[in-house]
């Protein structure tokens, strides 16, 4: 809403604060086109959330009001305080339920599929319920009743995590970590990236000192893990566009994995090959020598034109000629990223999409709902704006039928912050093809040692408290930080084992 050219602000307040934490998700989704404030006075502003919660003779009293738009709602509830609820953390939901049951009344419709959960990981949930012994139906009631999820969206975060659950507990008995190496350098930039790496413009400038920067970080690094005898069970590479490397680069990089990391427990090793404009027939024998068992050529759509727009230097044909240079060279599995949403893209664009992507049968199709992510092109020109009931969600629809129809299965799933519509992103594979990592980066279950710029590191402990730590993105700021970020993950590590 603008007045006077001016974009209105909705001001929320609460009392007190924690109880009504996260509160800000719910009305962004409620409201996109404002900009929202927590607190703060300003006079001028007609719009205004106030949000109140008192524990009363073993109630959580709760009282709010809306005033948007030149419309006011507003609403009590008490809600009894029960051994289970009246902790600090169940307060909070019952306040969160209320807060969002409002706000659905003042906008005469229901605000998101994902209900109270705003979170990035929404199957972690359902794993701790699976941990607290309940069974299906009574995570489902959980699901819908306490956290407002919609049956469809709580059938398939069940799913995925009865799918992917044995791949936790395989994680679990062993002394295993996996590891994560960051390249974040890209050919050029993607119109919906907000990427903080470098875009390369001079190889012996940009990746010669990155590489040497790495190699010794991954040296320090595979001490450390000799030491406390920590096996690798799977590694990452991931950008950026790791592909970026040339031939003796990657050659340098898996020598010191086969020398450090590498051993018979190891499981997968992924290359992430976003960008066919960096593949080839002999790159892809390369790939092979090395050891990769896995490789991501990510198309995002087959559509050329739409590929033209967001600012991938390829076309469809060059990611079907990828995939079968993958194949000649040996590599058995193989995924695909997919963006659902890109601008100008439509039903008939999404049909072709996944019909071509399947004629390749790659292993995984990974599903993307396009998010608007801050600092990207994309932002800067259509804004963060969020839609609900979008032809997205009907795009998104279609193509994961298309896959179930095809035998795949989805394993793991994750939300990210700025999506164009109240969905997901979702890994689909055929069965027995599950990425490991995909699952334990998700899921937060396994120790994660990022090592490379960008790469963040979650260190898990044996009660399942998480250290996270992160490496400077910029490569120049990264090989400068190299021995402080040593150090500090190496105390870490040691601190944990
Ligand atoms: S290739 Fe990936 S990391 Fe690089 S600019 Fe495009 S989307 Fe961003």
């Amino acid at each position: 809403m603008y007045i006077g050219g001016k974009k209105i602000d909705i001001i929320i307040q609460t009392e007190p604060e924690q109880i009504f934490h996260g509160v800000h998700e719910l009305v962004r989704m409620a409201f996109p086109q404002f900009n929202i404030k927590m607190g703060g006075e300003d006079a001028e502003c007609p719009n205004r959330i106030f949000l109140q919660g008192r524990v009363e003779e073993k109630a959580l009293c709760l009282y709010g009001s809306i005033q948007v738009d030149g419309k006011r709602t507003e609403d009590r509830q008490n809600c009894p305080l029960t051994e289970e609820t009246a902790a600090s953390g169940s307060k909070r939901w019952l306040a969160r339920a209320f807060a969002y049951r409002l706000l659905c009344r003042h906008c005469g419709s229901g605000l998101n599929d994902y209900g109270l959960l705003t979170g990035v990981r929404p199957v972690k949930l359902v794993h701790r319920m699976l941990d607290r012994g309940l069974g299906q139906a009574q995570i489902m009631r959980e699901l819908q009743q306490k956290y407002l999820i919609t049956a469809s969206r709580a059938r398939l975060l069940m799913e995925v995590a009865y799918n992917n659950r044995s791949y936790l507990e395989e994680s679990a008995a062993h002394h295993l970590v996996s590891i994560y190496i960051g390249i974040p350098l890209c050919p050029s930039r993607c119109f919906y990236c907000s990427f903080p790496g470098a875009v390369l413009k001079s190889y012996p400038e940009q990746v010669e000192p990155y590489v040497r920067a790495l190699g010794q970080e991954m040296d320090d690094i595979g001490k450390v893990l000799k030491e406390l005898g920590l096996g690798v069970q799977t590694i990452y590479i991931g950008g950026g566009t790791p592909t970026v490397l040339a031939d003796k680069d990657i050659n340098t990089l898996f020598e010191l994995l086969h020398e450090k990391y590498i051993s018979s427990v190891t499981r997968e090793i992924t290359l992430e090959a976003g960008r066919p404009d960096t593949l080839s027939s002999r790159r892809m024998e390369l790939f092979k020598k090395v050891g990769i068992s896995r490789l991501c050529i990510n198309p995002q759509t087959m559509n050329d034109v739409t590929l033209k727009r967001i600012g991938r230097q390829h076309t469809s044909r060059d990611v079907g000629a990828a995939v079968e240079w993958a194949r000649q060279a040996g590599i058995d599995r193989i995924n695909m990223d997919l963006i659902v949403g890109l601008p100008g893209e439509d039903q008939e664009d999404y049909n072709s999409t996944i019909a071509q992507a399947l004629e390749l049968k790659p292993e995984n199709i990974t599903l993307h709902t396009l998010a608007a992510k801050k600092g990207s092109d994309l932002a800067r020109i259509e804004g963060l704006s969020w839609q609900k009931d979008d032809p997205i969600k009907a795009g998104l629809a279609s193509m994961q039928a298309k896959l179930r129809d095809e035998g795949y299965q989805p394993y793991y799933l994750y939300r990210q912050k700025y999506m164009r519509t109240d969905a997901e992103n979702t890994g689909y594979s055929l069965p027995g093809c599950f990425c490991r990592f995909n699952i334990q980066m998700i899921e937060e279950r396994q120790t994660i040692i990022g090592i490379g710029g960008g790469a963040a590191t979650k260190l898990i402990d044996s009660r399942g408290k998480i250290t996270s730590l992160y490496n400077p993105t910029d490569p120049d700021s990264y090989c400068t930080a190299i021995p402080a970020l040593v150090r500090r993950k190496v105390d870490n590590l040691r601190a944990l084992n």
